[in-house]
């Protein structure tokens, strides 16, 4: 059997709805979404759409699902793969996949492509080389460029890349007509934590009266958003588990100290 070269989905429910916070970052892809619905209205005078925009933040901070909502919004299909899974492709194979992923996105137009950890094949070339040969992750990253400049100026096909290391990335990828944009998408605040907390909430069959999104935000400090998702997730099993009725208030506590103990383990094991 052919191993799935990337990942197509369509009619995409995800909208700006189901992404809390990132005021900002939600402000700047709104104008990519214009961009994929009423092209003409922005090319009217000889400006050209920009090709790409680069995504970067922290781990679960909700690139992916930023990503997902503006292909919702523009009602467009969705193209993704993962800069990691090249790691374990044979060689030869990752630029003939960019190759096809962006003949299939050319084909639906206008369309998304999503390229999760970028920084996988989009190192700077030449340097970190310690794994020996990179010449496979080299011929993809070459690819990338090559299609991203073969791109005509209405091609309406609009690439997003997400990555936490910007600033490991090859400065090819940042010129002028490919990545040219960069949406920062940071860990959130007090209030964008009860916002998160507001979205993840909304799934939970039953929860206590007392329960305050306010408390919960205070009580997660550094917590990502999908690290919230975890806790609302977290909470509703342990209260299950204790035959609650609703999911109260000490159930949270006990998931947020569960995630806490899993960030701290993993914090471990990182240094
Ligand atoms: P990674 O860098 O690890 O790929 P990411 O930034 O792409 O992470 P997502 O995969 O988008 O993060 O987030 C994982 C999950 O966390 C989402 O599917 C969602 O459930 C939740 N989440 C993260 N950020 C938000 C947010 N701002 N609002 C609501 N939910 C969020």
């Amino acid at each position: 059997s052919k191993a799935k070269l990337f990942d197509e989905k369509k009619d995409i429910k995800t909208s700006f709805k189901d992404v809390a916070g990132l005021e900002g970052a939600k402000e700047e892809v709104q104008e990519i979404v214009d961009f994929l619905k009423k092209p003409e209205k922005y090319t009217s005078l000889g400006g050209k759409i920009p090709k790409g925009a680069l995504l970067v933040g922290p781990p679960g901070t909700g690139k992916t699902l930023l990503a997902k909502a503006v292909a919702g919004e523009a009602n467009v299909p969705f193209f993704s793969l993962s800069g990691s899974d090249f790691v374990e492709m044979f060689v030869g194979v990752g630029a003939s996949r960019v190759r096809d992923l962006f003949k299939q996105a050319k084909d639906k137009s206008p369309s998304i492509i999503f390229i999760d950890e970028i920084d996988a094949i989009g190192r700077s070339r030449g340097k970190n080389n310690m794994s020996g040969s990179n010449d496979e992750r080299e011929n993809t990253l070459n690819q990338l460029l090559t299609e991203m400049d073969g791109f005509g100026t209405n091609t309406n096909v609009i690439v997003l890349a997400a990555t936490n290391r910007a600033d490991v990335l090859d400065k090819a990828l940042m010129r002028a007509g490919r990545f040219d944009r960069q949406i920062y998408v940071d860990l959130p605040d007090l209030n964008e934590r009860k916002e998160i907390f507001e979205v993840h909430l909304r799934p939970l069959k039953k929860v206590a009266d007392e329960l305050d999104t306010d408390f919960l935000a205070k009580q997660t400090p550094g917590f990502s958003g999908a690290d919230i998702a975890n806790v609302c997730n977290e909470a509703a099993l342990v209260a299950a588990r204790k035959g609650h009725i609703a999911v109260g208030r000490q159930d949270f506590l006990d998931a947020v100290d569960r995630i806490i103990g899993g960030l701290e383990k993993k914090n471990k094991i990182m240094t």
